[in-house]
């Protein structure tokens, strides 16, 4: 029995998944947001009561908004407040006398995505995130790719390549937006849901949801037209260079905007011209398991090929 854990400010998320990695229950626990302990012994609790359920020792993974400190194991976040600084994972090792996997929740999505029926035969899975944030996780061989520091697949602080500035207008007109990582220009803030409203806003200097951004488009609206077709080839010239240097076999988007159909028309066409001469576009399919891929992807943790 595999055990997931998707861990997130407000709630924990319990999932156990039987060997054919169908979900056999689920339950859902508010987020202890001070309380260290009590959210140690929630997870820990979770985990007896559904061994003794199904009579087993299931094994656990963990993901949340974060990473862990590759070197210290101390979490990294900011959305459990609890649990920054801690270190979470040994914790909970030795409450509940078995080993514990930890990843991020991006990678955890990839991971889930990577695992499912349609894609289980491929090499490689990167796994990309249009959501409020721009992030991602890369799957080698059925498990993340996760690096010396647990930052392999954020993506969302690469800066803007140079094809994209002259795109958004140069010195000109181009915005540079400020990160949460301090930095500028970190795709985060332009390929998100997100991003894709502060860019309508800094060129047509009106606030706007990305849905109804989104529905002028489909009305055929001039602004939203040129808006979208701006924002198709950010895109492309973005994902080109990912591509390039990493080169999967599958793309999996997830997120709000992974919803906008024209991006899996779009994407091909526009790629190519992105890509080394000598690469293929790979695959590029909407995400499977969309909300439930934090705890899929965290249970998974523990399946061995
Ligand atoms: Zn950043």
């Amino acid at each position: 029995m595999y055990y997931g854990f998707d861990v997130g400010g407000t709630k924990i998320e319990f999932g156990a998944f039987n060997q054919q990695l169908e979900r056999v229950a689920t339950e859902r626990v508010p987020t202890p947001t001070e309380d260290y302990d009590l959210l140690v012994s929630t997870l820990a609790n979770l985990v007896e009561k559904y061994d003794q359920q199904f009579a087993t020792k299931g094994s656990v993974g963990l993901g949340f908004p974060g990473m862990e400190d590759a070197d210290t194991g101390a979490v990294l976040t900011v959305n459990v407040p609890a649990a920054k600084g801690k270190t979470l994972r040994k914790d909970l090792e030795a409450k509940i006398q078995r080993p514990v996997k930890v990843e991020n929740d991006a990678n955890c999505f990839a991971l889930s995505e990577a695992w499912d029926d349609s894609l289980q035969s491929e090499p490689s899975v990167l796994g990309l995130i249009l959501g409020t944030g721009f992030g991602g996780g890369l799957v080698v061989g059925g498990e993340v790719f996760s690096g010396r520091n647990n930052v392999a697949g954020e993506v969302g602080h690469q800066r803007l390549p140079i094809d994209a500035w002259f795109l958004l207008g140069d010195s000109g007109s181009a915005p540079l937006f400020q990160c949460g990582c301090d930095k500028k220009g970190c795709l985060d803030n332009y390929l998100s849901g997100r991003g894709f409203e502060q860019l309508y806003a800094h060129y047509y200097s009106e606030p706007k949801k990305a849905l109804d951004i989104i529905a002028d488009y489909h009305n055929g609206e001039i602004r939203a037209l040129e808006f979208v077709d701006k924002f198709m080839e950010l895109l492309a010239i973005c994902l080109g260079g990912l591509l390039t240097s990493i080169d999967p076999h599958v793309v999996v988007l997830g997120g709000g905007l992974s919803n906008f159909e024209l991006i899996y028309d779009e994407l091909p066409k526009r790629l190519p011209k992105y890509l080394l001469s000598v690469a293929k576009t790979p695959q590029i399919v909407k995400a499977k398991h969309g909300d439930s891929g934090g705890v899929r992807g965290a249970a998974f943790l523990n399946i061995k090929q």
